[in-house]
Formats: C-alpha cells, sequence, structure tokens
C-alpha cells in the first residue's frame, strides 16, 4: 500500500471518467438513468449514493484504517447518525467534556427518547469501569478536549471495553487520521467534524463517520440514507480538496501552535498554558505515546493582570470567531462563546474561567502571530 501522505493526494480513482481529467468528477445530480427497467444500477439516487460522496468516504476510511466511511452534512449529523445505532434502554458513558453541540444532542433529544448517559473524565480509568452498568452499550469521547486539551489513553479505553463487551467511539476532529487513528488503537467508530482540520479552509460544514468492520458500516449506512443527513457532492468535493493538503497544513500548525504555547510557558502574561506538546503538561506522556503530533488548538489561562475580553479584541491577526482547523488562526474567549451555554459553576469546575483563551492556530508566519499576541498582551495589561 502506498504511504499516507500518498493517499492523502490520491484516494481511490474512480476509473469512471474518459476526459483524462486529474480531478475526480463532482456528479452533481440527485438522480441517475437506468439502462432499463430491470437493471441492477451501482447509482439510483444521490442520497442513496453519489460518487463524488464515495469517494471522499473511501478515501478518510482508507486514511483512518477502517472497513467503510459515511459522509454527513455536519459533524452533528455525523454523530446524531452515529447514535442511531443504540435502541432504548441503552446506555452510553461519554466524556465529561464532549463538545458542547454532542452535549445538546445526547441530553436534549437522545435522552428524550430512551438512551441514557453517564459523563465521566475519560482519562480516569477507574472512574470510566466504575460507570459501567449492565446495559452500558459503548464509550464515547474525543481524545484530545476542548477547550482545556485533557487527553485520553485511547488504547486502554477500548482494551475496557473490549472486556465488557462494549463499542469505543472516538471523535477525532481535534487530530485526524494524520496525527491519530484511533482503530488501530482499538476503536470501533471513528467520527469527524469535516468542518474543521478535514475541509481545512472554514467554507463548508461536513462530517464524516468511519467503521472498523462492514456490519458497524452498515447499521451507519442506514442512518445516513434513511435519515438523510447526506453531504453535498460540491461539499464533498471540497473536503476531498482540502485532504490533499491535510499533512502539509498540519504540520505547519502543530510547529506554530507549538512555539506559542512555549511563548506562553515561559510568559508572566500565562498561569496555566493547555497544550499537550508541552513536556510538563500532565498528559504529555499519553499524547506522546498515542500520537504523531499535539494538534494545532491550544488555550491559556492569562494572568490576573490581563484583561481576557480586551485581549481577544486586541488580537489583529487572530480572528475573533469560534471553530477550529482553518488555514488561518481563531481566538476565542470559551466562557463568553463557545461554552456560555454550560452554567457558570459547571464552567468554573472544569476550568472553564473568564481567563481562559482558546487559540486555533493557522498557517500565518510564525513572527507575526507572536508578534500579534505581544502587541494584544500590551494593549490588555491592566
Ligand atoms: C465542531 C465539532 C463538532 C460538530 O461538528 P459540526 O460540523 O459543527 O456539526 C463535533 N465535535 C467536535 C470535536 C467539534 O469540534
Amino acid at each position: 500500500m502506498t504511504k499516507f501522505n500518498t493517499r492523502l493526494v490520491h484516494g481511490t480513482p474512480l476509473n469512471d471518467n474518459n476526459t483524462g481529467a486529474i480531478n475526480p468528477p463532482v456528479y452533481t445530480t440527485s438522480t441517475f438513468e437506468f439502462p432499463n427497467a430491470e437493471s441492477d444500477v451501482r447509482w439510483d439516487y444521490s442520497r442513496s449514493g453519489n460518487p463524488t460522496r464515495e469517494f471522499l468516504e473511501k478515501q478518510v476510511a482508507d486514511l483512518e484504517e477502517g472497513a467503510a466511511a459515511f459522509a454527513f452534512s455536519s459533524g452533528l449529523a455525523a454523530i446524531h447518525g452515529t447514535l442511531t445505532i443504540f435502541a432504548p434502554g441503552d446506555h452510553i458513558i461519554v466524556g465529561d467534556t464532549v463538545y458542547g453541540g454532542t452535549w445538546r444532542l445526547i441530553n436534549g433529544y437522545f435522552a428524550k427518547h430512551g438512551l441514557s448517559f453517564t459523563a465521566v473524565d475519560t482519562r480516569d480509568l477507574a472512574a470510566v469501569e466504575t460507570a459501567i452498568q449492565p446495559n452500558t452499550k459503548a464509550i464515547y469521547f474525543e481524545t484530545f478536549t476542548n477547550p482545556l486539551l485533557h487527553v485520553t489513553d485511547v488504547r486502554k479505553i477500548a482494551a475496557l471495553a473490549k472486556k465488557h463487551d462494549l463499542l469505543t467511539i472516538v471523535d477525532n476532529t481535534f487530530l485526524t487520521p494524520y496525527l491519530q487513528q484511533p482503530l488501530t488503537l482499538g476503536a470501533d467508530i471513528v467520527l469527524h467534524s469535516a468542518t474543521k482540520y478535514l475541509g481545512g479552509h472554514s467554507d463548508l460544514v461536513a462530517g464524516i463517520v468511519v467503521t472498523k468492520t462492514a456490519e458497524l458500516g452498515a447499521q451507519i449506512y442506514f442512518a445516513q440514507n434513511g435519515l438523510g443527513g447526506v453531504l453535498s457532492p460540491r461539499d464533498a468535493e471540497l473536503v476531498r480538496r482540502g485532504i490533499e493538503t491535510l499533512a502539509v497544513r498540519m504540520d505547519r500548525e502543530d510547529a506554530n501552535a507549538q512555539a506559542i504555547a512555549e511563548f506562553f510557558h515561559d510568559s508572566e502574561a500565562a498561569t496555566v498554558v493547555h497544550y499537550p506538546g508541552l513536556p510538563d503538561d500532565p498528559d504529555h506522556a499519553v499524547a506522546a505515546s498515542e500520537t504523531n503530533g499535539y494538534g494545532a488548538v491550544l488555550s491559556v489561562e492569562l494572568a490576573p493582570t490581563i484583561d481576557a475580553s480586551r485581549f481577544v479584541d486586541e488580537l489583529k491577526l487572530f480572528r475573533l470567531a469560534v471553530s477550529l482547523g482553518s488555514v488561518s488562526s481563531l481566538a476565542e474567549l470559551p466562557y463568553t462563546m463557545t461554552h456560555a451555554e454550560l452554567p457558570v459553576a459547571d464552567r468554573l469546575a472544569v476550568g472553564i474561567t473568564p481567563q481562559l483563551v482558546r487559540l486555533a492556530v493557522g498557517l500565518e508566519d510564525i513572527d507575526d502571530l507572536l508578534g500579534d499576541i505581544k502587541q494584544a498582551l500590551a494593549k490588555a495589561e491592566k
């Protein structure tokens, strides 16, 4: 098999055009002609299957070392589709700081339809084991959490899950298959908000689910086709195009994030830096043993001498916006932006304080990014 970077660029050719076009065609069609009424056609209707979407699905299945993949119209549609494989009465253990939209989906929707959930810090294996009930069916978590970058040991959770006959489901949005392939560490299902690093250019919303086995794939396919939240051919093409540069983007972004984390680590302006790439980060060892890099999101607890709102307002290259995984750098205050829906006591209990700034680092020159941070810190000093 070709190596990872080659697979990012090439995917599996469709071999269905005779024009010589270098890129796979974009099939913007809702329906496909039958040669005759009795034909058993490969393609009939684009919700059920579309060659442009399938190119992307096969490529991501391959990159994640899975049996099959399914592209959805958003990350949340992918998570919704995944959780529909469970039945009323089933119990699922979820990471205690999963993505806010995931939290809203499970508590505001699935909890009303008969699933139950227990939130656990999945770094704590004993706590996870204690939370297992006779009706538990799965453990669901993000390897690196948002915004505090807690790191879960995928191998250990997957081994525990296997022992109890549970599925391991990993949201791999932050790391991507370039930095971690959870299926190779024992997970059963991996999913992504492809809105972030896979797409990579803040120009679309998309999601993907990858399964280790064809059997699980058939269940996810039922949800994709049956619920209908499919990715459009045009957006599938944009995600495919983003994936071509995934590795080069992430190499630069990781290096930039590491340099910014080191800057804050050595600066009076920050009291804590949450970034697993720092050797003294509490989760550094786990991250080092199971990932090929530490990603490009970090968060920083600013010192009381810095006005955190003023700091993010004064940043110029870092745009003030939620989301992450784009070519351009973004900054936000989780306390008032991404995590504002959590009750204040919960925010403070997990460490999401008004002084916490999250940075999603892009491809700019590191000197410019550090210069931007320094000028904003100077202006935000109280
Ligand atoms: C953004 C995000 C999601 C949700 O994806 P959408 O594409 O916004 O629907 C899920 N998980 C994580 C970790 C995310 O960052």
